[in-house]
């Protein structure tokens, strides 16, 4: 049954006439209806954050902010399969996937954050002075103000709440824009938010689109202090434009045309089952998913016919269903977009070695937005296809000859988001991962994070780096303060 999904704003759940669909991408059903946030709504949230910063929550200490963070850590948890459910009728993924990374994540994101800025401290500096008594400098952190957070839909309550809880750990009130596609599970955190007692006005959530809707009118909105965004570059860019009147804090998690590296002396059963994981997961719709293969000439054939025994072996299905390996594409726009790569491909000149097209299952399903996982062959480095990010279960696979062409053919792109290297040579290892151009490099393994380090990308993938105290650093504004002695 379709549920209404309301903005939430000063601790009220808030209707608005103009409405939009939430749609199911496994079979195109109704998941929600969803209440846009108008000029005249974005602007009663930023009122209602600023407002907050002015209220009781800019008194709390760093001790009392974490102990709400706990709460809504309790609350999500306490609320597990309802947060399942709502991720998994948004996006289609996988419910083995939804349980065990994206959910426990973003309860995760909470507990983290809440330990860091619990435990973090401040720097202090002794100085000399010319009548020998000296001075001395401390920092204290406040908070940037008013945070505008705008999410993506690939992983919607992860990423979401990886912004938002170190923003919220360091004192700032929030102003939330999920996206269009998955608005669900930012809803059931608005409720969390609610029943754990987050004074109003601390965490808003506005839904829409960008252009010319919620999106645009938060991130050029005045009264909003700082942006932190995941999404893609071109939003990226029109981000930057409309935050530059006020120059506003900017964070910036963009995409990417990750590269992986596969040595001729890698494990190559490790360097497989990696592969797959690193291409395909979540129907290819991470930022950090390998689009580019780059592999040794000598067990160039060898890799490429296992990837593609183990492609065409992925268990597509249901989400509800636990043997489900891979799910539909976010929506049928998206397909359109991967399938016009597919298009491309071939135009190219690709190989196409498995896939390339959509699956037919002769029931509701063919209302999804179902696609194949692809593999494609023999393109010049130049093709589109190798240089653009498509965001969707495909992979391009290229033999090298030398360690020398392998960095440099990883680092020809206008992306630098992540990278992945398959060796078992521990010199090579540390030597090849210093040149990959990008934020994060993994040594057999992918997509393996510890939430302290810093991450973020170069070039066109992103702006700064959150995670562990680079998170706080972004989200706080430090004043020294320095005293004569
Ligand atoms: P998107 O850029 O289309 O949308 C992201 C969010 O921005 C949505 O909430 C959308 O409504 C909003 N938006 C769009 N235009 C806007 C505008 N002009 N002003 C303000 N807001 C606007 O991205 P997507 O399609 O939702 O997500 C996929 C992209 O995100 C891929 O490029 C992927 O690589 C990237 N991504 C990056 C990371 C990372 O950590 N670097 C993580 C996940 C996804």
């Amino acid at each position: 049954m379709p549920h209404d999904i309301k903005n939430y704003i000063a601790g009220e759940f808030i209707t608005s006439t103009c409405r939009f669909d939430d749609v199911n991408p496994v079979d195109g059903s109704l998941v929600a209806v969803v209440h846009e946030a108008d000029r005249a709504t974005v602007d009663k949230a930023v009122q209602a954050a600023r407002e907050a910063l002015d209220g009781p929550w800019g008194l709390f200490s760093a001790a009392e902010r974490a102990a709400l963070l706990h709460k809504i850590a309790d609350g999500i948890e306490g609320r597990f399969d309802d947060f399942v459910s709502a991720e998994i009728a948004d996006t289609g993924k996988p419910l083995a996937q939804a349980r065990t990374l994206d959910i426990p994540r973003g309860a995760a994101n909470f507990r983290f954050f809440a330990s860091l800025v619990s435990t973090s401290g401040t720097e202090c500096f002794e100085m000399g002075t010319t009548d020998g008594a000296g001075a001395l400098n401390y920092s204290i952190q406040k908070p940037l103000g008013v945070v505008g957070v705008i999410s993506p839909w690939n992983l919607p309550f992860l990423l979401l709440t990886w912004k938002l809880a170190p923003a919220m750990a360091a004192g700032n009130a929030i102003v939330a824009k999920p996206s269009e596609e998955t608005p669900a599970s930012a809803a059931l955190l608005a409720e969390v938010m609610h029943d754990v007692g987050i004074p109003p006005g601390v965490f808003n959530l506005v839904n829409g689109f960008g252009p010319d809707s919620a999106g645009e009118f938060l991130t050029s909105h005045r009264g909003v202090d700082a942006i932190t965004f995941t999404g893609e570059s071109s939003t990226g860019s029109a981000i930057m434009r409309a935050a530059a009147d006020n120059v506003k804090a900017l964070s910036f998690e963009l995409g990417g045309k990750n590269a992986a590296i596969v040595f001729d002396d890698a494990d190559l059963d490790q360097a497989i089952d990696g592969t797959v994981r690193s291409v395909f997961s979540n129907c290819g719709q991470v930022c950090l998913c390998s689009e580019r293969v780059y592999v040794h000439e000598s067990i160039f054939d060898e890799f490429v016919e296992r990837l593609k025994d183990r492609a065409e072996a992925l268990r597509m299905g249901r989400p509800e269903d636990e043997q489900t390996e891979i799910g539909p594409l976010v929506s049928i726009a998206h397909r359109d977009k991967v399938l016009s790569y597919y298009a491309l491909a071939r135009e190219e000149g690709a190989d196409i070695v498995t896939g390339g097209g959509i699956p037919s299952f002769g029931d509701e399903r063919d209302n999804g937005a179902w696609i194949e996982p692809t593999i494609l062959t023999g393109l010049p480095e130049s093709a589109r296809c190798v240089r653009e990010e498509i965001f969707g279960p495909v992979c391009h696979v290229a033999p090298f000859a030398s360690e020398e062409q392998a960095i440099a053919m990883a680092n020809d792109s206008a992306y630098g988001l992540a990278g992945a290297i398959w060796t078992t040579n521990l010199s090579r290892a540390h030597r090849v991962a210093r040149q990959i151009e990008a934020g994060i490099v993994w040594v057999n393994t992918w997509y393996l994070r510890d939430l302290r380090t810093p991450f973020g990308g170069v070039k066109l993938s992103g702006i700064g780096r959150e995670g562990g105290i680079h998170s706080l650093a972004f989200y706080s504004e430090p004043t020294n303060i320095c005293i004569k002695l």
